[in-house]
């Protein structure tokens, strides 16, 4: 989905719009759009990166389809928990068992592994892998503009 996006300091606040190309036809019509656009300040913004990937994950998906959210979201833990244990054996051996370019590496292949199973979940749920990269964007940028980023809870 092809979307637009401007920020804006509204009351010392960061304030995020975000519309989709089917919003600004609704508004203005088809031949109106780039017009829309430039005045409203928008920025296009589409990255179907993240959706790409999560078809593709589809390939490589085997699981029992009746425990597919349990099996995903173990997964997920399963595999967070790999990275873990990767930083865990880098703060007891350091570069003695493996290069620092080597450890690097692995920890990149166990967030592959978590992004694996992310997508996959996402996929199962109905959800869009690049839309959840965008609201979490969101989300944070939100955050960050009230200075909320420190701290704990979801819905601060
Ligand atoms: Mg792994």
């Amino acid at each position: 989905m092809i979307k637009y996006r401007k920020k804006e300091i509204i009351n010392g606040e960061m304030q995020t719009h975000t519309v989709s190309y089917e919003e600004i036809v609704q508004l203005v019509g088809e031949e109106g759009v780039d017009q829309y656009i430039l005045e409203e300040g928008y920025v296009r913004y589409s990255d179907e990166t993240f959706n790409q990937y999560q078809n593709a994950t589809a390939q490589t998906a085997k699981y029992p389809p009746s425990h597919a959210l349990e099996y995903l979201s173990l997964g997920i833990a399963s595999e967070a928990g790999e990275v873990a244990g990767k930083m865990k054996k880098w703060i007891r051996d350091g570069d003695s068992k493996m290069t620092r370019d080597e450890w690097v590496q692995a920890m990149s292949s166990e967030i592959g592994d978590v992004l694996w199973y992310s997508a996959r979940l996402a996929d199962e749920l109905g959800l869009s892998l690049s839309q959840i990269a965008e609201d979490n964007m969101e989300k944070l940028l939100d955050r960050k503009a009230r200075g909320v980023i420190g701290g704990s809870g979801d819905n601060r």
